[in-house]
Order: structure tokens, then C-alpha cells, then sequence
């Protein structure tokens, strides 16, 4: 048996541009990917179970969480508690498994310092992408208003950089099929592959 860890793939990006739409329609198709499931001290919203949308904490419950070094992460978003759990994403990832994070950016930024080899994918709005092509081609807006756009949009933009993928949410299944291909092309990655083969011929 080939000992190899799994690949933890994190989706993250600004605030409203859809990670939630994605990673739901991603994990409707058939997938690999086990999805982590966060703890948050926000209340439910209707229909959403304890368990499978979040694991719903009190405020007390989650501090102690963290106190206990049971997060890999955690922020605070909108005045609630957001955190993914140690146990479930290391024991997955030591199985063998893709694990799959969608969090918020502070978050992200955190799981990068402990899992560099993570694979950070960055979803953007397709107004980013507008933006650019407005930019690049000269577009008929005045450049005042270009100017104040991208004053907004630079902030996002810097955020990129901590990434490794950019894909821009334009369709929730253009985006969906992005995420796949990523995943797909990592599993293919030169060094992945040879140290399967390399520690097969060592065994
Ligand atoms: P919502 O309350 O709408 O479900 O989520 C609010 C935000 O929290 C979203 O941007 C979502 O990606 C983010 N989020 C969900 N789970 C986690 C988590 O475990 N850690 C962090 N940092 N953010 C999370």
C-alpha cells in the first residue's frame, strides 16, 4: 500500500462573491473531495442541520475550541466565530483523502502558514475580470471612474497573492469545472506522481 497523503484544497475570496453557490454545486456532482465542515457560533439559518452545514457552537463552546488548539483556523466574520476543525482535516488528509475548505480570507491566510503545500484557490467576481478587460482595452469609461473602481478593487486584487489558482465566478458551473480541472491537474503534478512511483519501487 502507497502511503501518500491527500491534498487539502482551500476556496476562498471576497465577501459575497459566491464561495458558498460553488462549493455547494461542486459537492452536488460526483466528488472525491470530502468536505470539511466548519464550527461556527452563528445561529442556523432555516433548514440548515447541525452537522452538515456547520457544527453550531455557543460562544463559551468555541473559545474553548480554540483554547484547546482543536482549529486549524478560526476568524471572526460579522461578528460570529467561523473555525475549521484539526481532528477531522488531519486525519482525512492522513487517509489518504482531498479535503476541501471554503472559508473566509483572514481564515485562508491562516491555514497557508500551517499548510504551505495546500492548494489555495481564489474565486473572484466577474466585475474583477470586467474591470480588467475595461482597463486593458480602453474601454468607453471615463478614467475617473475606472480610477475609483479599481481604488475598491485593489484590495481584492492584492488578496491574490497569497493564492495559487484565480478563478472567476462569471456562472457557477463555469467556475464548478474550474475547481475540478484544478483538482484534476494537482493529482497530476510531476512530483506528486514520481514520489507514488519512487516509494512503490522502494517498497
Ligand atoms: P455564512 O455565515 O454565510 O455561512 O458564512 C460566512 C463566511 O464564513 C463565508 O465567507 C464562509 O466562507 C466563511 N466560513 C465558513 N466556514 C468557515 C471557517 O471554518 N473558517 C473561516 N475562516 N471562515 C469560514
Amino acid at each position: 500500500m502507497i502511503d501518500e497523503k491527500g491534498i487539502l484544497f482551500i476556496l476562498s475570496g471576497p465577501s459575497g462573491v459566491g464561495k458558498g453557490t460553488v462549493r455547494k454545486a461542486l459537492f452536488e456532482q460526483s466528488t472525491d473531495l470530502r468536505y470539511s465542515i466548519s464550527m461556527t457560533t452563528r445561529a442556523p439559518r432555516e433548514g440548515e442541520v447541525d452537522g452538515v452545514d456547520y457544527f453550531f457552537k455557543s460562544r463559551d463552546e468555541f473559545e474553548k475550541l480554540i483554547s484547546e488548539g482543536q482549529l486549524i483556523e478560526h476568524a471572526e466574520y460579522v461578528g460570529n466565530y467561523y473555525g475549521t476543525p484539526r481532528q477531522y482535516v488531519e486525519q482525512t488528509l492522513n487517509e489518504g483523502k482531498d479535503v476541501f475548505l471554503e472559508i473566509e480570507v483572514q481564515g485562508a491566510l491562516k491555514v497557508r502558514e500551517n499548510f504551505p503545500q495546500g492548494v489555495f484557490i481564489f474565486l473572484i467576481p466577474p466585475s474583477l475580470e470586467e474591470l480588467k478587460d475595461r482597463i486593458v482595452n480602453r474601454g468607453t469609461e471615463t478614467e475617473e471612474k475606472v480610477k475609483n473602481r479599481l481604488l475598491a478593487a485593489k484590495e481584492e486584487i492584492d488578496m491574490m497573492d497569497a493564492y495559487d489558482y484565480v478563478v472567476v465566478n462569471d456562472e457557477i458551473n463555469h467556475a464548478v469545472k474550474k475547481v475540478q480541472s484544478i483538482v484534476s491537474s494537482e493529482h497530476c503534478k510531476r512530483e506528486r506522481v514520481a514520489n507514488q512511483y519512487k516509494k512503490a519501487l522502494e517498497e
